[in-house]
Protein backbone atom coordinates (compact mmCIF):
# COMPACT_ATOMS: atom_id res chain seq x y z
CA UNK A 1 0.00 0.00 0.00
CA UNK A 2 1.20 3.16 -0.88
CA UNK A 3 0.23 7.31 0.59
CA UNK A 4 0.95 10.14 -0.70
CA UNK A 5 3.33 12.41 1.49
CA UNK A 6 4.50 15.76 1.03
CA UNK A 7 6.52 16.45 3.94
CA UNK A 8 8.56 14.66 6.56
CA UNK A 9 9.67 17.07 9.43
CA UNK A 10 12.12 15.59 11.83
CA UNK A 11 12.54 16.96 15.55
CA UNK A 12 9.23 18.72 15.53
CA UNK A 13 8.30 20.13 18.89
CA UNK A 14 5.32 21.42 18.37
CA UNK A 15 2.89 18.32 17.30
CA UNK A 16 2.52 16.06 20.25
CA UNK A 17 4.55 15.96 23.31
CA UNK A 18 8.18 15.11 23.01
CA UNK A 19 10.64 14.88 20.26
CA UNK A 20 8.29 13.62 17.30
CA UNK A 21 8.49 13.03 13.10
CA UNK A 22 5.71 14.32 11.84
CA UNK A 23 4.55 13.30 8.34
CA UNK A 24 2.64 15.28 6.45
CA UNK A 25 -0.05 13.36 4.01
CA UNK A 26 -1.37 14.94 1.12
CA UNK A 27 -5.44 16.02 0.91
CA UNK A 28 -8.17 17.68 2.65
CA UNK A 29 -11.69 18.15 3.18
CA UNK A 30 -11.36 21.72 4.53
CA UNK A 31 -10.30 24.93 2.30
CA UNK A 32 -9.45 27.48 5.13
CA UNK A 33 -8.66 30.46 3.59
CA UNK A 34 -5.49 31.11 5.14
CA UNK A 35 -4.01 27.46 5.09
CA UNK A 36 -0.38 27.52 5.78
CA UNK A 37 0.12 24.45 4.06
CA UNK A 38 -2.12 24.63 0.56
CA UNK A 39 -0.11 22.12 -1.08
CA UNK A 40 -1.30 19.89 1.31
CA UNK A 41 -5.18 20.37 0.06
CA UNK A 42 -5.40 19.04 -3.37
CA UNK A 43 -4.96 15.35 -2.71
CA UNK A 44 -3.29 14.72 -5.96
CA UNK A 45 0.44 15.62 -6.90
CA UNK A 46 1.40 18.95 -8.02
CA UNK A 47 4.38 20.96 -9.45
CA UNK A 48 5.76 23.49 -6.78
CA UNK A 49 8.14 26.74 -8.87
CA UNK A 50 10.53 28.50 -6.64
CA UNK A 51 11.17 31.51 -8.68
CA UNK A 52 13.83 32.35 -5.81
CA UNK A 53 15.69 29.85 -6.54
CA UNK A 54 15.15 29.56 -9.83
CA UNK A 55 18.76 30.68 -11.91
CA UNK A 56 16.94 30.63 -15.55
CA UNK A 57 19.42 27.80 -17.06
CA UNK A 58 15.92 27.19 -19.15
CA UNK A 59 16.82 22.92 -18.68
CA UNK A 60 13.23 22.72 -17.20
CA UNK A 61 11.69 24.14 -20.63
CA UNK A 62 13.99 21.59 -22.76
CA UNK A 63 12.97 18.98 -20.46
CA UNK A 64 9.30 19.04 -21.33
CA UNK A 65 8.09 17.32 -23.48
CA UNK A 66 4.45 18.92 -23.69
CA UNK A 67 5.53 21.59 -23.43
CA UNK A 68 4.37 22.91 -21.26
CA UNK A 69 7.00 25.69 -19.84
CA UNK A 70 7.91 28.72 -21.75
CA UNK A 71 9.58 31.94 -20.69
CA UNK A 72 8.16 35.09 -20.26
CA UNK A 73 9.33 38.88 -21.80
CA UNK A 74 11.21 39.29 -18.78
CA UNK A 75 13.05 35.86 -18.73
CA UNK A 76 10.90 34.08 -15.99
CA UNK A 77 9.80 30.39 -16.63
CA UNK A 78 5.95 30.26 -17.06
CA UNK A 79 3.92 26.95 -16.27
CA UNK A 80 1.15 26.69 -18.45
CA UNK A 81 -1.01 24.39 -15.43
CA UNK A 82 -3.61 23.36 -18.16
CA UNK A 83 -1.70 21.43 -20.34
CA UNK A 84 1.46 19.70 -17.41
CA UNK A 85 0.61 16.45 -17.05
CA UNK A 86 2.96 16.53 -13.68
CA UNK A 87 5.47 14.27 -15.60
CA UNK A 88 8.10 15.57 -13.27
CA UNK A 89 10.45 15.58 -15.95
CA UNK A 90 11.30 19.40 -15.16
CA UNK A 91 11.89 18.52 -11.93
CA UNK A 92 14.64 15.88 -12.89
CA UNK A 93 16.16 18.72 -15.10
CA UNK A 94 16.52 21.20 -12.69
CA UNK A 95 19.80 21.29 -10.53
CA UNK A 96 19.01 24.29 -8.32
CA UNK A 97 15.12 22.34 -6.92
CA UNK A 98 13.30 25.40 -7.99
CA UNK A 99 11.12 22.90 -9.74
CA UNK A 100 9.45 20.18 -7.69
CA UNK A 101 6.72 17.86 -7.79
CA UNK A 102 5.02 17.78 -4.25
CA UNK A 103 3.56 14.90 -3.08
CA UNK A 104 5.66 11.58 -3.65
CA UNK A 105 4.09 8.11 -3.54
CA UNK A 106 5.00 5.90 0.01
CA UNK A 107 4.44 2.89 1.15
CA UNK A 108 4.68 2.23 4.63
CA UNK A 109 8.15 0.52 4.84
CA UNK A 110 9.70 4.05 3.53
CA UNK A 111 7.85 6.31 5.87
CA UNK A 112 9.01 3.65 9.10
CA UNK A 113 12.71 4.01 7.44
CA UNK A 114 12.42 7.55 7.92
CA UNK A 115 10.51 7.11 11.48
CA UNK A 116 13.02 4.68 12.73
CA UNK A 117 15.96 7.12 12.21
CA UNK A 118 14.72 9.11 15.46
CA UNK A 119 13.20 6.31 17.65
CA UNK A 120 16.13 6.99 20.41
CA UNK A 121 14.65 10.79 20.52
CA UNK A 122 11.23 9.40 21.35
CA UNK A 123 12.46 7.48 23.75
CA UNK A 124 14.23 10.11 25.68
CA UNK A 125 11.73 12.82 25.18
CA UNK A 126 8.37 10.72 25.57
CA UNK A 127 8.12 11.74 21.53
CA UNK A 128 6.58 9.90 18.77
CA UNK A 129 5.18 10.20 14.88
CA UNK A 130 2.55 12.97 14.29
CA UNK A 131 0.18 12.40 11.37
CA UNK A 132 -0.91 15.14 10.01
CA UNK A 133 -1.67 17.24 6.40
CA UNK A 134 -3.81 17.94 4.96
CA UNK A 135 -5.72 15.96 6.65
CA UNK A 136 -4.78 12.25 7.29
CA UNK A 137 -8.55 11.46 7.39
CA UNK A 138 -8.33 11.78 3.76
CA UNK A 139 -6.14 8.55 2.80
CA UNK A 140 -7.57 6.82 5.87
CA UNK A 141 -6.12 3.45 4.75
CA UNK A 142 -2.89 4.56 4.48
CA UNK A 143 -3.23 6.28 7.58
CA UNK A 144 -4.44 3.19 9.37
CA UNK A 145 -1.63 0.99 7.81
CA UNK A 146 0.84 3.61 9.38
CA UNK A 147 -0.50 3.80 12.65
CA UNK A 148 -0.74 0.30 13.06
CA UNK A 149 2.90 -0.46 12.12
CA UNK A 150 4.19 2.15 14.50
CA UNK A 151 1.93 0.60 17.10
CA UNK A 152 3.57 -2.60 16.44
CA UNK A 153 7.05 -1.37 17.03
CA UNK A 154 6.28 0.31 20.11
CA UNK A 155 6.34 3.79 18.90
CA UNK A 156 3.68 6.20 19.93
CA UNK A 157 1.36 8.10 17.96
CA UNK A 158 -0.64 11.24 17.50
CA UNK A 159 -3.27 11.98 14.71
CA UNK A 160 -3.74 15.38 14.12
CA UNK A 161 -7.15 16.09 12.43
CA UNK A 162 -9.73 18.76 11.08
CA UNK A 163 -12.53 16.29 11.99
CA UNK A 164 -14.33 16.01 9.55
CA UNK A 165 -16.12 12.92 8.75
CA UNK A 166 -19.28 11.55 9.09
CA UNK A 167 -18.96 7.76 8.33
CA UNK A 168 -16.68 6.17 10.78
CA UNK A 169 -13.03 6.85 9.55
CA UNK A 170 -12.17 9.03 12.41
CA UNK A 171 -13.34 7.03 15.23
CA UNK A 172 -11.40 4.06 13.65
CA UNK A 173 -7.76 6.05 13.21
CA UNK A 174 -8.26 7.42 16.95
CA UNK A 175 -8.57 4.01 18.18
CA UNK A 176 -4.99 3.11 16.61
CA UNK A 177 -3.45 6.60 17.60
CA UNK A 178 -2.28 7.30 21.48
CA UNK A 179 -3.11 11.29 21.18
CA UNK A 180 -5.33 13.16 18.47
CA UNK A 181 -4.91 16.71 18.13
CA UNK A 182 -7.99 18.26 17.10
CA UNK A 183 -8.14 21.62 15.19
CA UNK A 184 -11.42 23.99 15.98
CA UNK A 185 -11.48 26.79 13.73
CA UNK A 186 -14.41 28.63 14.55
CA UNK A 187 -17.89 28.07 16.40
CA UNK A 188 -20.12 30.20 14.47
CA UNK A 189 -21.77 28.53 11.49
CA UNK A 190 -21.74 31.05 8.55
CA UNK A 191 -18.22 32.10 9.59
CA UNK A 192 -17.08 28.78 9.75
CA UNK A 193 -18.33 27.91 6.02
CA UNK A 194 -17.33 31.30 4.58
CA UNK A 195 -13.51 30.62 6.01
CA UNK A 196 -13.41 27.09 5.83
CA UNK A 197 -16.08 26.05 2.96
CA UNK A 198 -17.52 23.57 5.12
CA UNK A 199 -19.83 23.17 8.41
CA UNK A 200 -18.57 22.80 11.42
CA UNK A 201 -21.69 21.01 12.79
CA UNK A 202 -20.21 17.34 12.32
CA UNK A 203 -16.75 18.47 13.31
CA UNK A 204 -17.96 19.69 16.86
CA UNK A 205 -20.32 16.72 17.08
CA UNK A 206 -17.25 14.44 16.25
CA UNK A 207 -15.39 16.21 18.86
CA UNK A 208 -17.67 15.19 21.69
CA UNK A 209 -18.04 11.42 19.91
CA UNK A 210 -14.11 11.42 20.51
CA UNK A 211 -14.06 12.23 23.78
CA UNK A 212 -16.94 10.51 25.05
CA UNK A 213 -15.20 6.98 23.35
CA UNK A 214 -12.35 8.09 25.95
CA UNK A 215 -9.81 9.09 23.61
CA UNK A 216 -7.01 11.52 24.60
CA UNK A 217 -7.64 14.74 22.79
CA UNK A 218 -5.58 17.94 22.08
CA UNK A 219 -7.48 20.55 20.56
CA UNK A 220 -5.31 23.45 18.26
CA UNK A 221 -6.65 26.55 17.53
CA UNK A 222 -5.57 28.68 14.60
CA UNK A 223 -5.77 32.56 15.54
CA UNK A 224 -6.51 34.23 12.56
CA UNK A 225 -7.72 38.01 13.48
CA UNK A 226 -11.14 39.37 12.00
CA UNK A 227 -11.84 35.13 11.82
CA UNK A 228 -11.51 33.68 15.41
CA UNK A 229 -10.22 35.82 17.77
CA UNK A 230 -13.23 37.91 18.96
CA UNK A 231 -14.45 37.65 22.53
CA UNK A 232 -17.37 35.77 21.77
CA UNK A 233 -15.44 33.25 19.92
CA UNK A 234 -12.96 32.51 22.54
CA UNK A 235 -15.67 32.39 24.91
CA UNK A 236 -17.89 29.84 22.95
CA UNK A 237 -15.06 27.98 22.20
CA UNK A 238 -13.88 27.80 26.22
CA UNK A 239 -17.34 27.21 27.04
CA UNK A 240 -17.38 23.66 24.56
CA UNK A 241 -13.72 22.85 26.10
CA UNK A 242 -15.22 23.04 29.51
CA UNK A 243 -18.22 21.26 29.12
CA UNK A 244 -15.63 18.02 27.66
CA UNK A 245 -13.91 17.14 30.67
CA UNK A 246 -11.13 15.28 29.57
CA UNK A 247 -9.81 18.14 27.27
CA UNK A 248 -7.40 19.95 29.23
CA UNK A 249 -4.40 20.61 26.38
CA UNK A 250 -5.30 23.83 24.16
CA UNK A 251 -2.57 24.50 21.39
CA UNK A 252 -2.49 28.06 19.93
CA UNK A 253 -0.77 28.65 16.15
CA UNK A 254 -1.30 32.11 15.62
CA UNK A 255 -1.15 32.98 12.01
CA UNK A 256 1.40 33.69 9.58
CA UNK A 257 1.09 34.51 5.80
CA UNK A 258 3.97 32.23 5.00
CA UNK A 259 0.70 29.94 3.25
CA UNK A 260 0.64 32.90 0.92
CA UNK A 261 4.02 32.52 -1.23
CA UNK A 262 3.56 28.56 -1.59
CA UNK A 263 -0.15 29.39 -2.68
CA UNK A 264 1.71 31.13 -5.34
CA UNK A 265 4.51 28.19 -6.06
CA UNK A 266 1.38 26.04 -6.91
CA UNK A 267 -0.15 28.74 -8.86
CA UNK A 268 -3.30 28.92 -6.65
CA UNK A 269 -2.95 32.41 -4.96
CA UNK A 270 -6.03 33.17 -5.53
CA UNK A 271 -7.14 30.55 -3.65
CA UNK A 272 -6.68 32.14 -0.38
CA UNK A 273 -6.57 35.39 1.40
CA UNK A 274 -4.42 37.44 3.10
CA UNK A 275 -5.29 37.61 7.10
CA UNK A 276 -3.48 39.56 10.18
CA UNK A 277 -2.17 37.50 13.11
CA UNK A 278 -3.95 39.07 15.96
CA UNK A 279 -1.51 41.26 18.25
CA UNK A 280 0.57 40.10 20.36
CA UNK A 281 -1.22 41.72 23.69
CA UNK A 282 -4.78 39.85 22.15
CA UNK A 283 -2.85 36.43 22.03
CA UNK A 284 -1.63 36.84 25.22
CA UNK A 285 -4.54 37.72 26.74
CA UNK A 286 -6.27 34.82 24.97
CA UNK A 287 -3.52 32.60 26.39
CA UNK A 288 -4.41 34.32 30.04
CA UNK A 289 -7.85 33.67 29.78
CA UNK A 290 -7.37 29.83 28.68
CA UNK A 291 -5.15 29.41 31.50
CA UNK A 292 -6.96 31.07 34.20
CA UNK A 293 -9.88 28.17 33.07
CA UNK A 294 -7.68 25.69 34.01
CA UNK A 295 -6.24 24.46 30.33
CA UNK A 296 -2.67 24.02 29.73
CA UNK A 297 -2.21 26.06 27.05
CA UNK A 298 0.66 25.91 24.28
CA UNK A 299 1.25 28.22 21.78
CA UNK A 300 2.54 27.14 18.80
CA UNK A 301 0.98 23.57 19.21
S1 LIG B 1 15.66 24.20 -14.68
FE1 LIG B 1 15.31 25.06 -12.64
S2 LIG B 1 16.76 26.78 -12.47
FE2 LIG B 1 16.61 26.23 -14.65
S3 LIG B 1 15.00 27.57 -15.47
FE3 LIG B 1 13.98 25.68 -14.88
S4 LIG B 1 13.30 26.05 -12.79
FE4 LIG B 1 14.81 27.61 -13.25
S1 LIG C 1 5.65 18.22 -14.94
FE1 LIG C 1 6.03 17.43 -17.03
S2 LIG C 1 4.40 18.37 -18.26
FE2 LIG C 1 4.48 19.52 -16.35
S3 LIG C 1 5.79 21.26 -16.78
FE3 LIG C 1 7.08 19.64 -15.88
S4 LIG C 1 7.91 18.51 -17.62
FE4 LIG C 1 6.19 19.71 -18.39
Amino acid sequence: MTGRIFDIKRYSIHDGPGIRTTIFLKGCGLHCLWCHNPESIDPGPELMHWPARCTRCYACVKACPVPALSKDQSGAVVIDRARCDLCGKCADACLYDAMQIVGREMTVEDVLAEVEKDRIFYEQSGGGVTLSGGDPLVQADFAAALLDACRSRGIRTALDTAGRSSNGVLDRLAAKADLVLYDIKCLDEARHREFTGVSNAPILENLKALVAAGREVWVRIPLVHGVNDDEDNIRQTMALLLSLETVRQVGLLPYHSGGLDKARRIGQESQFRKFESPSEERIAAIEAAFREAGFDVRRGG
